[in-house]
């Protein structure tokens, strides 16, 4: 028999109830500290009380209108990104998926616009992850995602991560687009080095090839900028947003330059949901304190800390670890034993924790998480550690 809910998942038997900024609180009172954050989602915490405000008071007044009409509260959010990045404009989704839907279809409208509709071909890489729509998997191309879901669409190649010989060999002037993670977060938090997205860039404007950046968890304050690709000092020309952005409210965004965006007119694309009121009320929010130097420098300077303790616990439990790698407060444990024994050995120290590829456990905290709570979740790693060497 069938579960009511469709089996797609593999959930760990937890159910919470409550939070309270990095705790995530089961019905019993138990409370876990929480280094997941809903998947590098809740940015700000649980029921971070700025965010329930802004989200209670345009309950009050319009939940939903669709973009039939204006829609002031997405304008709002569209010109805060537009004033903080590289975009010129902002189509707002409701995920990472839509997002990731919406950059390949503005590639291919963009070629297409310029006279040149076959130039349909985008380079990706190996451990990617853009979502699960039937284009979001052709793009990411795994064999996990893949299998079973009949023929692919077509124009995707994939490269191995971080081949750069690969990349000049198979780019040209016939190539769409060069689409990645500046630091792969499904993959293994397996950062792009910045010189070489600034090689990539190059290779994009020698040959015309669009670049999109797939922020969606990288993204919004994650790893210490308010967007990866800001550590190399290039931008993209179309890039994905979404987790963060909306603080555990479901909401993503397309960010683009004019150009790139140019082949987008009226009815070219559409959402009933997208941008509205009460999903932008609180992206709005979340990037009025996100987006911040003072916010950023405290991610910076947390990470650091982070780090440093996580590398004393690699150097304690050299059987468990093999080392640290990720960038501001997107950390990764890479591991000797299966990932999944550390996640579940985490749980039993009430301690939350996100398994991924290359042998990686994910260490993706809320980015207002206290110094103190990075002791205690270094303390309880240390206790997770201890008991699988036993
Ligand atoms: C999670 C994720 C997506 C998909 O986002 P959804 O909101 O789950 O649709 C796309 N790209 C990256 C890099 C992600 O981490």
């Amino acid at each position: 028999m069938i579960d009511a809910v469709l089996p797609t998942y593999n959930r760990a038997p937890l159910a919470f109830e409550r939070g309270e900024g990095a705790w995530a609180i089961a019905a019993d009172g138990t409370r876990y500290l929480d280094l997941g954050a809903g998947i590098a989602v809740n940015v700000l915490g649980h029921a971070n009380p700025e965010l329930v405000a802004a989200l209670t008071e345009q309950a009050g007044k319009i939940w939903h209108v669709s973009n039939l009409y204006q829609i002031p509260q997405q304008q709002r959010l569209a010109e805060l990104l537009v004033g903080s990045t590289f975009a010129d404009t902002v189509f707002v989704t409701n995920s990472g998926t839509e997002a990731a839907e919406l950059a390949i279809k503005m590639v291919r409208k963009y070629w297409s616009e310029k006279g040149q509709p076959d130039r349909i071909e985008i380079l990706t890489f190996e451990g990617a992850f853009h979502g699960r729509s039937t284009g979001a998997i052709a793009a990411a191309g795994s064999e996990k995602m893949t299998k079973g879901y009949g023929p692919l669409m077509p124009g995707f190649r994939t490269l191995p991560w971080g081949d750069l010989a690969a990349l000049e060999a198979a780019i040209s002037d016939r190539t769409a687009a060069v689409m990645l993670e500046p630091v792969q977060g499904e993959g293994g938090i397996r950062p792009m080095a910045d010189e070489d997205l600034r090689k990539i860039r190059a290779l994009c404007d020698r040959t015309g090839a669009l670049l999109v950046l797939d922020e969606v968890q990288c993204g919004m304050g994650r790893t210490g900028r308010l967007f990866a690709h800001e550590w190399a000092g290039v931008t993209p020309d179309i890039m994905m947003v979404a987790k963060g952005i909306g603080g555990g409210f479901p909401l993503g965004a397309v960010l683009a330059t004019a150009e790139a965006a140019s082949g987008m007119g009226v009815g070219s694309h559409g959402s009933t949901y997208g941008g509205n009121p009460l999903a932008c009320a609180v992206g709005t929010r979340v990037m009025e304190i996100v987006a911040d130097d003072a916010f950023l420098a405290e991610v910076n300077r947390k990470g650091a800390l982070f780090r440093q303790k996580l590398e004393g616990l690699v150097a304690a439990h050299p059987d468990v670890f093999e080392d640290v790698r990720g960038v501001g407060l997107m950390l990764g444990l890479r591991c000797k034993v299966a990932p999944t024994e550390v996640v579940a050995a985490a749980y039993d120290e009430h301690l939350l924790t996100v398994p991924a590829a290359d042998n990686v456990v994910r260490l993706l905290p809320p980015l207002n998480i206290s110094d103190e709570e990075i002791t205690e979740a270094v303390a309880r790693l240390d206790r997770a550690a201890t008991t699988l060497e036993g």
